[in-house]
């Protein structure tokens, strides 16, 4: 049986990246270090869309994003977080941990949350210093109008603070054209590496707010130390070496595929599972779903966990299933990292075959059809008779 990962992180990676990760270790102090981190962030740059820094931190996602805050904002600012799942829960939480005032704007499970809302709070909250969102709620499969947030925030003096972490290279995403002052990232999704670093791209608004804070509660997530060893080419502490020799190669793969290729490559991946899903006869959970994962409710009267469970044992495919109150709920499909329109068709292939043998109504195939004719008819141009 062969092993098929369809999980929003980590995910799939590909073999020359793992091979990298066996390559004998250097000392970091020299210039094929600082060749290496040159490469490397011009790389991120491409993939974010911005000019500025990104800086890259031994770190899984949260802790870039512990980064953002504690640097920026001094302790007792007010930020408004946009929640509509356990990311921007996340957000939430961190910021209460750093002593900030959290202004809460939530919507339930499933939904994005309307722009509408954001400006409300940032009427209400004049005096707010920043606006965290989240690009693509992993937790739910939705995605958020980063764009729309971003026009409103820009008109404000409060910095724009975005996860994107399981969005970048699925979901477009234009650091700087959307006005994100501060863009975290990880290694182990979208970029198609191991978990251990995270990435956040700084913008000049974000600068004067962390040089003007007199307040980092940071030492070793303190930017500025990373904007200094940027400089000269440096990290600041040991760098995760192997990793960040892995992430060269991923990077030039991404690179060569274009940042615009994948955003499509993925939202082909999205239609095919959505319409893969809804032939099984599976109600789609996200209002606005993201490109990188798909979730759809687990039918009335079958067990989610042993669902999942089937799946893996039997098949091979491991998928995810919900968190917290969603748990045994939802199963989330992702089409993210190192996988392709093949590994979507297998996954929906063997969900069909445990959802007959659980005793669900569906006819044996539909998925897969529906699916492979979006495949089809997004490669083909259709023929004029
Ligand atoms: C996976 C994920 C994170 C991950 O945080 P880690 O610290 O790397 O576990 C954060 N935000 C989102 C939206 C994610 O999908």
């Amino acid at each position: 049986m062969k092993f098929r990962m369809l999980t929003p992180g980590p995910t799939p990676v590909p073999e020359e990246t793992l091979l990298e990760l066996a390559q004998p270790l250097f000392y970091h102090r020299s210039g094929q270090f600082r060749a290496l981190l040159r490469e490397v962030t011009s790389d991120l740059q491409y993939l974010f869309c911005t000019r500025h820094p990104v800086l890259t931190l031994t770190a899984s996602g949260t802790g870039a994003m512990e980064a953002a805050l504690a640097s920026a904002l001094p302790s007792g600012s007010k930020v408004i977080c946009l929640i509509s799942g356990r990311w921007g829960e996340r957000w939430r939480n961190l910021a209460r941990a750093l002593k900030l005032e959290v202004v809460s704007v939530t919507v339930p499970y499933g939904q994005a949350v309307d722009p509408l809302l954001l400006q409300a709070a940032l009427r209400e909250h004049r005096d707010a210093q920043a606006v965290c969102a989240t690009l693509s709620e992993t937790a739910t499969g939705v995605k958020n109008d980063i764009a729309a947030f971003g026009r409103l925030v820009a008109a404000t003096p409060a910095l724009f603070i975005v996860d994107s972490i399981s969005g970048l290279c699925c979901v477009e995403c234009r650091t700087d054209d959307w006005q994100i002052d501060l863009n975290v990232s990880s290694s182990q999704k979208g970029l198609m590496l191991p978990p251990g670093l995270s990435f956040v791209s700084v913008s000049d608004k974000a600068w004067q707010a962390i040089d003007r804070n007199r307040d980092s509660r940071a030492f070793y997530f303190d930017l500025r130390k990373y904007r200094e060893a940027l400089a000269t080419g440096d990290s600041p502490f040991t760098p995760a070496l192997s990793l960040v020799r892995a992430l060269k190669v991923s990077l030039a793969r991404l690179r060569a595929e274009g940042i615009e290729q994948l955003w499509a490559k993925y939202a082909r991946l999205a239609a095919m599972a959505r319409a893969g899903l809804q032939a099984m006869n599976l109600e789609l959970f996200a209002a606005v779903p993201a490109e990188g994962l798909t979730v759809a409710r687990v039918p009335e009267g079958i067990d989610g966990i042993e669902l999942l469970n089937r799946l893996e044992k039997q098949y091979g495919i491991k998928l995810a299933g919900g968190q917290d109150t969603l748990k045994g709920k939802i199963l989330r499909l992702a089409h993210m990292g190192h996988l392709d329109a093949f590994d979507v068709l297998a996954a929906l292939s063997a969900l069909e075959l445990v959802l007959l043998e659980l005793g669900h109504d569906l006819e044996p195939g539909a998925a897969v059809a529906a699916a492979q004719r979006v495949l089809a008819d997004s490669l083909f141009v259709p023929r004029v008779v």
